[in-house]
């Protein structure tokens, strides 16, 4: 036992002194510090459910409507994952990555190059989604400056994207949500076209796509890349865009000299009803990234992918390497986990499964169209959202699920699932009555 910290209680702490300490040390996510929401204390998790350290509003087990961040896409202690961590574990569980090298990290390479598009062909492996976007700019600035063209450092994106926390990241997240007005001279300053026209299915609006093109045309000669997330912006506001719109952007980066990155870290492996999002729109960028699900969610990995001619490019310039190496770069246990996942996302007909996971968000939701404060209604694959016309109340939504045994994280006016896949149609229908609920609490 290490020397107890001064005023840290010894012995096996009891519940109320755990989460007094959590208040008082534990930084949560956006929130401030000392928390002022206390969070549930989760003891495990198997399957889809979550077993809390106590009964919260009635309930020990809650289903997992977020799926951990949309990451746990086959759920919690799946049989083939655990024995890939563990099977790992005994070999060695992590050495640095700089001249070294090792099996799980060369399969999961060559297992990304395999599902993503074709031209995509080199991997980055980050640890975090949040870093592999940098790495993904690093590398499109650098492509700019090695081939002599500096000043081609900006970046167009549209508003309404969330691309990760970190600076550059949060340069090309939506001005608003993103709180840009705080940060005013200190982020760099990007390219926004308007939020892209909603509906997965809508035809694309000539007037916005000329927009676009338009934007692109003006400032390519001091724009890197666009980066945007295909088909559905996430965090920002879970709006569904059609696939159109990334054909105009491929067209338009193609005629004016400006690469194109692709953020698949929420949409990618199976997320929108295919394999990646791209795939809707028969699209590959120049950059992509990926991140979240990729290791099913046991362990924080993600990746930048490249063609050959932005490695070529980076390659040839006056600094001829990519300048990034993260201390964990290639964790052998993450990597080892996402073979896992791939392959029992690869095993499967995972089209069809997320297609049936969509009938029974539709199914589910279709009747919170007609309850008060409801705004809109909307199902595209594995996420299902409920938006209403005003902020939720988060405590009296989470309270409402909670009650109904779902595990929910509202946020904005949104009220959303992304589902693990390996969810049934009884928790389906579970997780649909609680966003109903939470709707009419929140
Ligand atoms: C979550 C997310 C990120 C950031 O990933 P982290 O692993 O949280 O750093 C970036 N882009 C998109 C689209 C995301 O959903």
């Amino acid at each position: 036992m290490p020397d107890r910290l001064p005023g840290v209680p010894s012995g096996p702490p009891g519940l109320p002194e755990l989460l007094d300490l959590d208040r008082r040390h534990v930084w949560h996510p956006y929130g401030p510090m000392p928390g002022t929401v206390p969070p549930l204390l989760v003891e495990s998790a198997s399957g889809v459910r979550l077993r809390l350290a106590r009964e919260e509003h009635g309930r020990r087990e809650l289903i997992d409507g977020m799926a951990s961040w949309w990451s746990a896409v086959h759920g919690y202690g799946h049989p083939a994952l655990d024995a890939a961590v563990t099977g790992q574990l005994r070999r060695m569980s992590h050495v640095m990555f700089g001249g070294l090298t090792h099996e799980p990290a060369i399969r999961l390479a060559e297992r990304l190059v395999a599902v993503t598009p074709a031209p995509l062909r080199h991997v980055f492996l980050a640890d975090s989604g949040s870093v592999s976007v940098e790495v993904a700019l690093k590398m499109c600035l650098q492509f700019w400056r090695s081939a002599g063209r500096p000043e081609k450092r900006r970046l167009i994106t549209w508003r309404g994207g969330y691309h990760g926390d970190t600076w550059h990241p949060m340069s090309v997240c939506d001005p608003d949500g993103g709180m840009h007005a705080l940060w005013s001279g200190a982020l760099p300053r990007q390219i926004f076209a308007d939020v892209p026209p909603a509906g997965f299915e809508a035809p694309v609006e000539a007037a916005y796509a000329a927009g676009l093109r338009e934007l692109i045309a003006r400032h390519a000669h001091e724009t890197a890349a666009v980066i945007v997330e295909p088909v559905v912006q996430n965090a920002g506001g879970m709006r569904f865009h059609s696939p159109g719109y990334l054909r105009v952007l491929r067209e338009a980066c193609d005629e004016h000299g400006v690469l194109l990155v692709f953020d698949e870290i929420a949409t990618g492996f199976g997320r929108t009803g295919a394999f990646f999002a791209a795939d809707h729109a028969g699209v590959a960028p120049d950059v992509m990234c990926v991140g979240k699900a990729m290791t099913g969610g046991y362990l924080s990995m993600a990746a930048a992918l490249c063609t050959e001619r932005v490695a070529a490019g980076i390659s040839r310039g006056e600094v001829p390497v990519l300048a990034h190496g993260p201390t964990f770069m290639g964790n052998p246990l993450a990597a080892a986990v996402a073979n896992a996942s791939i392959d029992l996302l690869l095993g499967q007909d995972l089209v069809q499964r997320v297609r049936g996971i969509e009938s029974a968000l539709r199914a589910g939701l279709a009747p919170a169209a007609g309850l008060p404060g409801v705004r809109d209604v909307r199902v595209l694959g594995a996420i299902g959202v409920i938006q209403l016309d005003h902020p939720v109340d988060m405590a009296a939504a989470t309270r409402a699920a909670v009650e109904a045994g779902v595990w929910l994280r509202p946020f904005g006016d949104l009220i959303y699932t992304m589902p693990p896949y390996v969810t049934d149609d009884d928790d389906l229908a579970a997780i649909c009555a609680a966003m109903r609920k939470a709707a009419v609490a929140g």
